[in-house]
């Protein structure tokens, strides 16, 4: 099968492999979409896997084409998306279905093979199967950034009809903008610092969104509030500048939801510490996303939401290439050359 196989850092090509076989309690999946998510960058250009070579890939969907022992034959065919973290069932997170917190985990994409591929295997309790047939494969393939998106939604315990303040307009936060909007009728604030993606928001119908460059954030949130400030502020940069906005940015008592992942230290101002003291914030953070069925499998919960017309996520795929192109996608994305959203490998 063609596979993109990272052999180094910065070294991603196209080779030809052997197609995996499915072990006990596995299954082969015919790969039909795989986003590119910002994490690959670090991976693919700084080569930030555990092992080489590596096919990377952990945003997929695809159709079921064989199973492996101990599997249903009944799924041979069925498409879905993966949940790509694979837990020990060991550990006390694990015990309590907090897959995302499991001190022993593999990872399909980073750690074990993935989908910049023709074929990809997975275990067979990690699909997600497409809860009917409008949902196309990009869109299931969006389930992993989606369900991000719905994890902090849902840590947020966001109310009907607040106002949330979102803090970098990538992919994530637009998620997140569509989840809270169409869930909880929130009026939404988006912030970011590139003016493409602020006209991107506005074009999916996110009217209230400023470039922080241009407007002062703060000023603009207290004027669309009253003066009362966001209910709830996510940050979705990873960013000093962003986590400060955010604390500036939340009404007394309001809560603060840490999203994005920094790269750097993150400082704050004496003020806007002492803003999350005086107005008595809650700082949240959040990781992942929730597999387990209990309270609700937020994988399964995103599909249908999808399915059933909820949330529309394909406006966010804004490049669909061949495996052939190789790393030139991820390269621009590191480069930032031309606008972009989700990148979807269509193998
Ligand atoms: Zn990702
Ligand atoms: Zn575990």
């Amino acid at each position: 099968m063609k596979a993109l196989v990272l052999h180094k850092k910065g070294d991603l090509r196209l080779d030809e492999v052997e197609k995996p076989s499915p072990n006990e309690n596995e299954v082969l999946l015919r790969v039909k979409a795989a986003g590119i998510c910002g994490s690959d960058i670090d991976r693919v250009i700084h080569g930030g896997v555990y092992s080489f070579p590596l096919i990377p890939g952990h945003e997929f969907a695809g159709q079921v084409e064989q199973v492996g022992a101990g599997v249903d034959p009944n799924l041979v065919g069925k498409r879905a998306a993966v949940f790509p973290l694979i837990p020990c069932k060991k550990c006390p997170s694990c015990e309590i279905g907090q897959y995302a917190q499991c001190e022993d985990y593999d990872y399909i994409g980073s750690r074990r093979n993935g989908a910049f591929a023709e074929y990809v295997v997975a275990p067979a309790a990690n699909l997600v199967l497409a809860p009917n047939d409008n949902i196309t494969y990009e869109e299931l393939a969006m389930c992993e950034p989606a369900g991000i998106a719905m994890h902090a939604v849902r840590l947020a315990n966001i109310d009907i009809g607040d106002t949330i303040a979102i803090f970098g307009a990538g992919p994530i936060g637009l998620l997140l903008a569509m989840i809270a909007k169409n869930t909880r009728g929130c009026k939404v604030l988006l912030v970011d610092v590139d003016s493409k993606k602020v006209d991107f928001a506005k074009s999916i119908g996110f009217a209230d969104a400023i470039n922080s460059l241009e407007t002062d954030p703060i000023e603009w949130i207290s004027e669309q509030t009253d003066g009362i400030m966001a209910d709830v502020s996510f940050e979705g940069a990873g960013v000093s500048k962003s986590v400060e906005n955010c604390l500036l940015a939340t009404r007394k008592f309001g809560k603060v939801i840490g999203v994005g992942i920094p790269h750097k230290d993150i400082t704050v101002s004496m003020q806007a510490y002492q803003v999350l003291l005086r107005r008595q914030l809650s700082l949240i953070g959040t990781w992942n996303s929730l597999f387990s069925s209990l309270p609700k499998n937020e994988w399964k919960l995103t599909a249908n939401l999808i399915a059933n017309g909820t949330i529309d996520v394909s406006p966010l795929v804004s490049h669909r290439v061949s495996l052939s192109v190789g790393i030139a996608p991820i390269e621009m994305m590191a480069k930032r050359e031309e606008f972009f959203n989700k990148i979807m490998y269509m193998p």
